[in-house]
């Protein structure tokens, strides 16, 4: 199939990509369109998935769209903004219709979750990857950044962690023992994980730094202490441990929710005064320590002692 063909068929016919709202002119043209509103500014990031890092191959294309799009989403979610639109660069080996419409469902999927439009993107041949670029609004001077942390703040995180990580293992050769039921929930956590996005623009106005974790707790933790030049100390006790996750290994929970990565909760800091009114709108947030002076990521037992750790999280390079 001609790669024109290709990009009609499968994502210019698709409703997710169909113009409306802010995306004047999607595919087709040599640029989008896209309207920011006024007084707002214009919040964009991108995220690259690649085959045997991100993702095990082969895989089940629908969820590998989905799972894309999300992962690229939750940076908006962090920054408190709201989904516009988004671009597509994908590499393929080959052009096989019925995995780009299976994986074109996927996307769909998260984007109408999400309530983002497909404006346009690239096709090219080779090793399978996936750059999905993602843009937001946000009223101007109110994205929230990783540099905002002060001393004195609570440290929050907005859900359940070490499930995604906890997923791993099951890709892997040799069979892992656990119930039908639990596996399904960790798969659902690593290949559905869903952004924050009604927390991260609650946040805006009211919290100090934010960052989505995807590499870590204690690992994105040490990114808003660098950044905001403070100390992060997380009560490990309070760390809010998926359950899935300690069912199917209970030794191998606790790490996963420090260090594993691919949860896509929010981690932030905010000042106390809010805390009533966050645990009101958002019941499933924790606060699991506090922002104090100095650098880096304190983590302490249950008897408030320091605990050497590994920061671990994962690094390309
Ligand atoms: P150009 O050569 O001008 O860069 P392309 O031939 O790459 O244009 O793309 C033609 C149109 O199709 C453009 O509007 C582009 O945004 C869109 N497009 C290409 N590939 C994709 C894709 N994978 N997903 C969505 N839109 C795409
Ligand atoms: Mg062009």
């Amino acid at each position: 199939m001609h790669e024109f063909e290709l990009i009609n068929r499968v994502f210019r016919a698709a409703d997710y990509a169909r113009p409306g709202h802010a995306v004047e002119r999607s595919i087709g043209d040599d640029c989008a369109l896209i309207n920011l509103p006024v007084g707002h500014q214009l919040c964009v990031s991108t995220d690259s998935v690649l085959a045997g890092v991100h993702f095990p191959f082969p895989c089940d294309p629908f969820l590998l769209g989905q799972r894309a799009l999300a992962v690229a989403v939750s940076d908006l979610a962090a920054s408190g903004a709201r989904p516009l639109a988004f671009t597509l660069a994908l590499t393929l080996p080959e052009p096989e219709l019925a995995w780009l419409q299976s994986f074109s469902s996927g996307l769909a999927h998260m984007a109408g979750l999400c309530g983002i439009t497909l404006a346009g993107g690239d096709t090219t041949r080779g090793p399978l990857n996936i750059g999905i670029t993602v843009m937001g609004s946000v009223p101007a001077g109110q994205a929230l950044l990783r540099s905002g942390a002060r001393a004195g703040d609570m440290l929050c995180v907005s859900g359940p962690l070490g499930a995604a990580a906890a997923a791993l293992p099951l890709f892997a050769a040799e069979s892992v023992a656990t119930s039908v039921q639990v596996r399904e929930q960790l798969l659902q956590a690593f290949w559905q994980p869903m952004p924050q996005l009604a927390l991260g623009q609650w946040l805006r106005g009211r919290a100090g730094a934010v960052i989505d974790v995807s590499d870590g707790l204690l690992a994105d933790a040490g990114l808003i202490a660098a950044e905001s030049g403070v100390q992060l100390q997380i009560e490990r006790a309070r760390d809010p441990v998926a359950a899935a996750a300690r069912q199917m290994d209970a030794g191998q929970a606790m790490a996963r929710a420090l260090s594993g990565g691919d949860d896509y909760q929010l981690l932030f800091t905010l000042a106390a005064e809010h805390w009533p009114a966050l645990q009101q709108a958002f019941p499933e947030v924790v606060c699991i320590g506090c922002v104090g002076e100095g650098q880096g990521v304190v983590l302490l037992d249950e008897a408030g002692q320091r605990l050497t750790t590994e920061i671990g999280g994962y690094r390309h390079f």
